[in-house]
């Protein structure tokens, strides 16, 4: 089970206790993949739900919020990711009590309108995180690093919506909660994502989804420790890449002089470090310095300076 399915399988382990949170969880879920249509007997409203327990469950709390049972529920196959998809449809009387309770349609004398806003429905705090649950169960997917071995993925949370005015809402709500998000357009829907690991551990946390958090927390750090040993080590590695590039630099300085003038054309210190530095190629610029009984400073101004007389030639 990939992360963002795990958050959906902890939302739906919690029962919702009041009523204004569970109108609210499905006002979230129709937000997100409800689909309105003319019926012959005025609104239809159908949405689909991922997964038989979770139909269950939803069609459990319409008929404990709005007294009624779901008489209409179709199963197709989701072969992609080898599960069941239900699709809720309402209409009628029923589409029309639910619709206008949840603050999606308003009726007034110009006819019936969809509200792009939320409405009273998420004016409490428990209400708008019940609302961001639903939303996230319907139109949510998160995928953290390490997921699919092989695969290179980074953090990434979204909630796809197909109206621009409910996605911006969205966003601005978070943003109250110090949760920033983007927005960008795909096909027809737009997408609100947060890209930060952080961010991504508040939103779950708003939901809330602690154990989902803690998860994170610890892919967070495993990512942190990973990230600071492979820096070490990239690190060391290019230390000694340099060592060993000014090394043969240095080494084909003293061959060129050696070949172009004789040894003897340095001066008798030179001479003796460039000799040095031919026979202990290996030794490290410290071990040199103490064979040669001068200060690492002294060795490299001397190296330095066969390099010049070198680059002169
Ligand atoms: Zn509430």
């Amino acid at each position: 089970m990939n992360f963002g399915e795990s958050i959906k399988e902890e939302i739906f382990s919690k029962p919702l206790k009041e009523n204004h949170c569970k109108k609210a969880f499905l006002a979230g879920i129709i937000r997100g993949s409800g689909v309105l249509f003319e019926a012959e007997n005025g609104y239809g409203l159908s949405f689909k739900i991922a997964g038989e327990r979770r139909a269950i469950i939803v069609a459990d709390l319409i008929r404990e919020t709005f007294g009624f049972d779901v008489r209409e529920i179709s199963v197709e196959e989701d072969r992609l990711n080898a599960r069941d998809v239900f699709e809720i449809s309402l209409t009628g009387e029923e589409a029309r009590k639910v619709l206008l309770d949840l603050g999606i349609i308003k009726e007034s004398r110009e006819g019936t309108s969809v509200l792009g806003f939320f409405g009273e429905i998420t004016d409490r705090e428990c209400c708008f995180r019940a609302f961001l649950r639903g939303l996230f169960v319907v139109s949510g997917s998160c995928t953290v690093p390490g997921e699919n071995s092989g695969e290179k993925t980074g953090y990434h949370l979204e909630l796809c919506f197909s109206h621009s005015v409910s996605a911006e809402l969205t966003a601005k709500e978070l943003f109250k909660r110090n949760i920033k998000s983007n927005i960008t357009r795909r096909k027809s829907d737009y997408v609100l994502y947060i890209k930060s690991a952080d961010g991504i551990k508040d939103f779950i946390a708003a939901l809330p989804a602690p154990v989902s958090v803690l998860k994170l927390t610890d892919i967070m750090i495993e990512r942190e420790i990973l990230n600071v040993s492979n820096r070490r080590k990239n690190c060391d590695l290019g230390n000694v890449n340099r060592q060993i590039e000014a090394q043969e630099k240095i080494l084909a300085a003293i061959n060129k002089i050696e070949k172009e003038r004789g040894v003897d054309f340095l001066k008798p210190d030179l001479k003796a470090t460039a000799n040095a530095r031919k026979k202990f190629a290996d030794d490290t610029l410290s071990e040199l310095a103490a064979r040669l009984s001068i200060t690492k400073s002294c060795l490299n101004h001397r190296l330095r300076k066969i390099a010049e007389i070198a680059e002169k030639l």
